[in-house]
């Protein structure tokens, strides 16, 4: 009887685990069942040029059905598990939930964004973490940009052109870069608009940005961004964000019609539920084979797990780099203890950096080796074009750039997307009277 390996999650650790599965497995040795909410891939390093419109939103994601042939992929979300009995419930998105048996369980959940306790800001903010959001942000810039441009009103013209992100790590500064440098790009479409009229403002609590990056690398980026007007606040906290003001630490109020919360992420509340160890920041607690500790059978990896990193003398931090790399030696070691082997440690260093900073811009640190301007940001293209799995999206990316590399950034709006039925609610309506009538 084939032993079943039951992969929850869809995102990097997910894909790869099961790729190197399917790559290793011998016939009849193992099935692989992949269960996850979306039947694709975000390929998150790419969110950003979504937010901006050089990339289609479909070219930024993997299509599990077409890449996993030969593995099971079941559109669902995992909602608990029973390791007594070595089951885990399966909540599709219709119907009944039902029991899945596993054999060996892989945890690969990902995170959602991190709130603080900020009144107003779950009400008014939003993440940058999911392609949704992504599409949504340009869209809603681009809206601001209309709605700023055809009032007379000096105060809601202001709030439209004020856009406040708060987080300074890569996420924060890639979106806010990508987005200021699409709406700077779109101007002289708005004769009625300046660059001036608009604050771009990144807020962060610590004394620079970029933590995670080296000094040099995080201050060639902080001298672009200011470069372009970007208003960077360190040592600043978002304190409130109630009745459309938002109120910084320094004492500044805001009036700002986008709030854009990219201050770090967290485990999804089901990781905790999962009765599994967890440490402070929730994450499920794996030894250095990434089983999870106290669980026989269970193995977690990515953004979701503290996986331990032999080259920081800590954990491994949450990114695409170590979730791929994590993923292939997962399935490695799931083979070995098909096979009744051991598993082996994780180990990985990374070997560089990117930071798309715009069209054309962007720094980037390769093998130790600092690159800024067009030339890290082909060097990131380059890496990313040919890190999508498949030929099929390595070509639609590619293609998307080079068909966009002689034009500007594109100014269509598609907000009414976000409210298809809209017309059509329109159409329903009964049609007023006519005051000659009766
Ligand atoms: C905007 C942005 C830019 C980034 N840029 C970079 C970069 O340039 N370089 C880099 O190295 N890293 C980057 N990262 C980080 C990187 O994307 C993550 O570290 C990586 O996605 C983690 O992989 P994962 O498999 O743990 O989680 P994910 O890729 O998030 O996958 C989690 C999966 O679990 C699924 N899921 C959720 N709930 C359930 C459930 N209940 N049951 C089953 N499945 C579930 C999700 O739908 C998803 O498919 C970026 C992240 C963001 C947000």
């Amino acid at each position: 009887m084939p032993k079943r390996i039951v992969i929850a999650g869809g995102g990097y650790v997910g894909l790869y685990t099961a790729l190197r599965l399917r790559q290793r497995l011998r016939e009849g040795e193992a099935e692989v069942v992949v269960v996850s909410p979306d039947n694709f891939m975000t390929y998150r390093p790419l969110l950003p040029e979504v937010a901006s419109g050089t990339l289609e939103p479909r070219h930024a994601v993997v299509p599990l059905r077409a890449v996993l042939r030969g593995t099971r992929f079941v559109s669902g979300k995992v909602v608990s598990a029973d390791r007594e009995g070595k089951t885990v419930v399966v909540r599709p998105a219709a119907g009944p939930v039902w029991e899945l048996d596993y054999d060996e369980l892989v945890i690969g959940m990902g995170a959602v964004a991190k709130l603080a306790p900020v009144p107003g800001l779950a009400e008014n903010g939003i993440g940058f973490n999911s392609l949704a959001e992504g599409v949504h942000l340009r869209d809603h810039v681009l809206r601001q940009l209309e709605i700023a441009s055809a009032t007379p009103d000096p105060e809601l013209r202001r709030c439209a052109l004020t856009f406040v992100f708060v987080g300074g790590g890569y996420t924060g500064v890639e979106a806010i870069a990508e987005l200021q440098d699409m709406a700077t790009d779109v101007l002289a479409g708005y004769p009625e608009l300046e660059a001036a009229d608009m604050r771009w403002i990144l807020v962060e609590a610590l004394d620079r940005i970029l933590t995670t990056v080296s000094d040099d690398l995080a201050d060639l980026a902080a001298d672009e961004l200011t470069r372009r007007g970007i208003d960077i606040r360190t040592g600043t906290r978002l304190d409130s964000a109630e009745e459309g003001v938002l109120a910084l630490s320094d004492g500044t109020k805001l009036s700002a019609s986008t709030l854009v919360w990219v201050a770090g992420t967290r485990p999804r509340s089901v990781v905790a539920e999962l009765g599994l160890p967890v440490d402070d920041g929730g994450r499920l607690v794996v030894d250095a084979a990434m089983r999870v500790e106290r669980a026989e059978h269970v193995w977690a990896a990515g953004d979701c797990a503290a996986v331990p990193d032999p080259e920081r003398d800590g954990v491994c931090p949450p990114t695409a780099q170590h979730a791929v790399r994590q993923g292939e030696q997962l399935a490695d070691n799931l083979v070995a203890v098909v096979r009744g082997g051991r598993p082996s440690p994780f180990r990985y260093r990374s070997k560089g950096e990117f930071i798309t900073l715009g069209k054309n811009k962007a720094v980037a640190e390769v093998f130790g080796r600092k690159l800024a301007g067009s030339l890290a940001w082909a060097a990131r293209r380059g890496y990313y074009a040919t890190q999508i799995p498949t030929w099929n999206r390595k070509v639609r990316v590619l293609g998307d750039w080079l068909v966009g590399m002689p034009f500007g950034h594109d100014v269509v709006d598609f907000g009414s997307r976000e409210a298809p039925r809209g017309a059509f609610e329109e159409a329903a309506r009964k049609p007023a009277r006519s005051s000659t009538q009766g």
